[in-house]
């Protein structure tokens, strides 16, 4: 076996064989290794990893005569005679029996050879299978096993079942996986002795064999012994790796920066509103964190609408105020063109300067901004991640805000905090995340949440309609426009392609032109800035009234005149995701109504997200639920969302050891930061097998 280390040369030697391509295994050919990448991974630790879904159970071990129909069942019987179809198109069978009676076993373009061979007339053969019931006789359809009676044992077992891939078989997927365990090393216990004794926890290698070696149902649940081992060992080194990537940015020397409050005072005093009790709390968190002398990294979390730039901008006033400057940053055009409109206008009563730079920016105006960043002339800078190349220079860059709005990325934001002298970060995301995964995300990050609704919101009145009634809600919002409402009609998500997405909004456009004509829009992910910016203002001055979408208007555009929100095939979408759109509406003065059209009939899923979102508007309880439902190994919106995936590890039922974790973590770094205790050794080994070498690298001696 080729022990070659791939990118990182620092990989413990006792890792390399696990590290080492899935070829080197036997029976991995080209192709095997195409189809086994694809499934779980290219390195034979990606095998270790593909843990079985099911099992199935061969003891059932009958007599021919008692075999129950429908079961799986492992029979020893004597084959009779083999029958060739007299056309192609009709099974081969085997004729067996024993004592208590006959079966057939049934093989379509069944091969004589190979079946004379495998099933010698006269001789005894063990052969495992689902037991049918044919037209009153039974048979086994291409049994699974067949063996000679010596290997009854073998056959007669508990046998791990995997998901696949096309072209992948279960036999072949499950010898190569016992291969790979061959390879599973003995390795000196990572997780602190007492956790161990009171989980009654195997070690690694044990619980790496018990969990591809099921003995019944219980041992696939997550929580038996060795599936709560593996995930706690994905999550704790997920905590360490958090952990010392944080400390390492703690280490950077932060600076203190505590403005004097006369900016602030300023445009306080001119909002035509009083800042609501939590909107001051994370204020004064966030001036604590910047007066002190570490480098802040916190986390401003608030629903949709629940007034996070205002926060956003005061923060960036301190920095302003000791004569540092402060930036904004924002995941799309749209919304930092927003930003900047509404954030300047908050922000006249300061008299300061402000820049707005995107992709867009060319030339001599946008060398202008680059000059006005680098000599300071300029305070705020606000734009997409145009602002954050290699090429902009911040005379004194002090506070840098990420608007994530609902994505996440620490190395993203790590990049972008390398600017100035390590600046103060504060990220901002509309996504209220649970608990269990806001430690998932970010370990231990600091968090200002903003739970109260500004005043003056109405609730939003949330109906589902079945798809076949999209006459009259056509009708219904043609009486809505009349009265003056504005509505957004999101077209449905059709799949992961834009381009699908895309000839749905365009249809649904089009038929709603023909009613309402000119005064329909339509906006979407490929349109060029200054077309959407265009199609955005005339939606924001009312002239035009029904704005056909795909989900780009999810992110952040704020239009308060609009009331209505049409959601099409409703049940395609997430329930986070149902709520950042419908987080549109509702903004304004006037009661709004969310239509959440569906196509019937609903799925067990969509049907209590559709419950959901009509019983609440919080955001956070619709987070937990979002985790609920989406359960078991449904990452798809995790993905979307760039949260942290596991393999091992399923946070809506290990959330539990998630804490733990992040206990036995926080100790670790406390007793041995650099990790060069004995267990600090094994914990190396532990972040290299989970592939978080970057954490190694954080470390003084690593
Ligand atoms: P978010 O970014 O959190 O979705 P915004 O910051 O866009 O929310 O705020 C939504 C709307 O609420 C804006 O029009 C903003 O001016 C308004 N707003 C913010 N804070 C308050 C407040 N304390 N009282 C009333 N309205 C507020
Ligand atoms: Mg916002």
């Amino acid at each position: 076996m080729s022990a070659e280390p791939s990118t990182n040369s620092m990989r413990p030697s006792i890792l390399f064989p696990l590290f080492a391509p899935a070829t080197t295994l036997d029976g991995v050919g080209p192709r095997i290794a195409v189809l086994l990448e694809h499934l779980s991974g290219l390195h034979v630790v990606d095998l270790l990893w593909h843990l079985p879904s099911g099992l199935i159970d061969r003891r059932y071990a009958p007599k021919v005569g008692e075999a129950e129909a429908g079961r799986v069942a492992t029979l020893t019987v004597r084959v009779d005679g083999h029958m060739q179809p007299p056309s192609r198109r009709l099974p081969y069978k085997v004729r067996c029996s024993d004592d208590t009676g006959f079966l057939h076993l049934v093989f379509f373009h069944g091969r004589p050879d190979y079946l004379t061979k495998a099933l010698p007339e006269g001789e005894l053969r063990v052969v495992s299978g689902t037991v049918e019931d044919f037209r009153g006789e039974m048979q086994i359809t291409h049994p699974d096993h067949i063996g000679t009676v010596e290997e009854i044992d073998k056959l007669r077992a508990v046998e791990p079942l995997y998901p696949l891939t096309a072209g992948l078989s279960q036999k072949v997927l499950a010898r190569t996986i016992h291969g790979a365990l061959e390879h599973a090393p003995v390795f000196t216990e990572w997780i602190e002795p007492s956790v161990v004794s009171r989980r009654g926890w195997p070690d690694w290698h044990t619980a790496i064999e018990a969990a591809h070696a099921p003995g019944g149902e219980s041992d696939i649940a997550p929580d038996a012994p060795a599936r709560q081992r593996l995930a706690y060992d994905e999550l704790l080194a997920s905590q360490l790796a958090l952990l010392l990537l944080r400390r390492r940015l703690r280490r950077q020397k932060g600076r203190s920066v505590s403005g004097d409050g006369r900016l602030q005072t300023r445009v306080i005093d001119a909002l035509p509103f009083s800042l609501t009790g939590s909107q001051e709390g994370a204020l004064k968190e966030i001036a604590t964190d910047m007066a002190g002398p570490d480098r802040m990294m916190r986390l401003l979390q608030g629903d949709v609408g629940s007034g996070k730039t205002v926060v956003a901008l005061l923060a960036m006033l301190i920095a302003v105020e000791t004569g540092a400057q402060a930036a904004l940053m924002a995941p799309t055009e749209i919304l930092a063109r927003q930003h900047h409109a509404i954030v300047s206008k908050l922000a006249e009563p300061a008299g300061i300067e402000i820049v707005l730079l995107t992709g867009r920016d060319k030339g001599k105006p946008r060398q202008a901004k680059l000059d006005a960043l680098a000599d300071g002339r300029a305070s705020l800078a606000i734009g997409t991640h145009a602002l954050f190349q290699k090429e902009i220079e911040f005379a004194d860059l002090a506070l840098a805000v990420i608007d994530e709005q609902h994505r996440f990325g620490v190395h993203q934001r790590i990049s972008l905090s390398a600017k100035g002298r390590s600046p103060d970060v504060l990220v901002m995301t509309a996504t209220p995340i649970p608990r269990t995964l806001l430690l998932a995300a970010y370990g231990d990050l600091d968090a200002s949440q903003l739970t109260e609704k500004p005043a003056g919101r109405k609730p939003i009145d949330t109906r589902a309609v079945p798809l076949g009634r999209i006459g009259e809600i056509v009708g219904a919002v043609e009486r809505a426009v009349a009265d003056g409402a504005r509505v957004y009609w999101v077209a449905p998500l059709v799949e992961e392609s834009e381009a699908i997405d895309l000839a749905a909004a365009t249809e649904r456009h089009e038929a709603l032109k023909a009613v309402f004509g000119k005064r329909v829009g339509l906006v979407h992910g490929r349109m060029k800035g200054p077309e959407k910016d265009a199609v955005m203002a005339d939606f924001t001055a009312g002239r035009i009234v029904v704005l056909v979408a795909t989900t780009v208007i999810e992110v952040g555009v704020d239009v308060p005149e609009a009331t209505v929100m049409v959601i099409e095939h409703a049940e395609r979408f997430g329930l986070a995701q149902l709520h950042q759109l419908r987080g549109r509406i509702g903004r304004g003065a006037d009661k709004s109504t969310c239509l959440l059209l569906y196509a019937a009939p609903l799925g067990e899923t969509a049907k209590a997200r559709i419950r959901i979102m009509r019983e609440t508007d919080d955001g956070f309880r619709i987070a937990e639920e979002d985790l609920r439902l989406r359960g078991g190994g449904e990452v798809l919106g995790t993905r979307q969302s760039g949260l942290p995936e596991f393999r091992l590890a399923d946070l809506a039922v290990h959330g539990e050891l998630l804490q733990i974790a992040r206990d036995d973590a926080r100790l670790v770094v406390e007793r041995d930061a650099e990790l060069q205790g004995e267990r600090g050794e094994a914990l190396r080994t532990l972040l290299y097998l989970f592939e978080r070498d970057a954490a190694v690298k954080y470390l003084r001696s690593g």
